[in-house]
């Protein structure tokens, strides 16, 4: 089955498809502590390929693992899989928009790619994320990934605009933030989730816990990716964020404090005109 798979995903994709154990033995770890070794990975050169891979391993009844900088801590990115590796070639910032506040990125751009990009136009991709040299934009919308300033800065999901994705049906579908009765009118996969969120709005509520970092289910309930089960979550192939308007927050400073053994150790970094890009 896998050679057939193999073949197929070969004679489709334009990028590269490695099944050889080298390959899957580098994509069996990610920063957690899991290790899963994969069926195989496609590294995708072209949003076509997107495609191509999630119709083939639809009809060979497969799971898919889209993957970014890997650098996710609860085995997020191993699995028995077919992982899709977005960070490699799918990592362009396509278009800014100054004066609307936004961008229009690839999946695997980096953050602090994004943020150099937009340096000299005074804006800011803002929720900075510890491993911001790293990790991909579409690793911290499947994480709804923060930093230690998401007071100022808050969460990846606050700053999505619209995600164009491609589902486990092979359908290409673009999603925003909409309100459960426009999502109701639609129809559709839309109106199932509407439904899905009416039925159990009070259930949700009640099990997410109450901290800034839980998703939103009001109104944001389809522009999340890992709401969906992992192996068959939505693959982003583009994405339109919202920017911070510059300028940015002139003086940062972080101060950790903790107490052990009856020792108080305090550390205080010194004021930066910038926010700092890693911690
Ligand atoms: C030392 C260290 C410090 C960290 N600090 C922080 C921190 O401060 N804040 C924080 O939030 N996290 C932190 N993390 C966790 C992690 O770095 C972040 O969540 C990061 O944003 C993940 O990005 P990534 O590109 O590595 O994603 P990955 O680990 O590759 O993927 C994350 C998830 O997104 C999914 N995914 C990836 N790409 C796509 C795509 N194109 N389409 C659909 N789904 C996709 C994956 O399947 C996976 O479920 C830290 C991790 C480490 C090791």
């Amino acid at each position: 089955m896998n050679e057939d798979l193999y073949q197929s995903l070969k004679s489709r994709v334009n990028g590269e498809v490695r099944f050889d154990r080298a390959s899957r033995l580098m994509y069996s770890t990610d920063a957690s502590i899991y290790e899963i070794e994969p069926i195989g990975v496609v590294i995708p050169r072209t949003h076509d390929d997107v495609f191509a891979t999630m119709e083939i391993a639809r009809d060979f009844k497969v799971p898919v693992l889209p993957r970014g900088a890997g650098t996710s801590l609860a085995g997020q990115t191993v699995g028995d899989a077919v992982v899709i590796d977005m960070s490699k070639y799918l990592n362009r910032v396509l278009e800014v928009n100054t004066e609307e506040r936004w961008a229009i990125v690839e999946p695997g751009v980096v953050q602090e790619q994004l943020n150099l990009h937009l340096r000299p136009m005074g804006f800011l991709f803002g929720p900075d994320t510890s491993t911001a040299n790293r990790a991909t934009l579409g690793g911290m919308m499947g994480n709804n990934s923060a930093g230690s300033h998401s007071i100022v800065y808050g969460k990846t999901i606050d700053h999505i605009l619209e995600m164009d994705v491609v589902l486990s049906s092979g359908e290409g579908r673009t999603l925003r933030e909409m309100k459960c009765e426009e999502a109701a009118a639609r129809g559709g996969l839309e109106a199932r989730i509407a439904e899905l969120v009416r039925d159990n709005r009070g259930e949700i509520e009640r099990r997410y816990p109450k901290i800034m970092r839980s998703f939103e289910t009001e109104s944001s309930i389809s522009s999340n990716s890992s709401s969906a089960p992992k192996a068959r979550s939505p693959q982003c192939i583009r994405q339109r964020s919202e920017l911070n308007r510059g300028p940015r927050q002139q003086h940062f400073a972080l101060c950790i404090s903790q107490t052990l053994s009856g020792l108080s150790a305090r550390a205080t970094s010194s004021c930066r005109s910038n926010p700092p890009q890693s911690s």
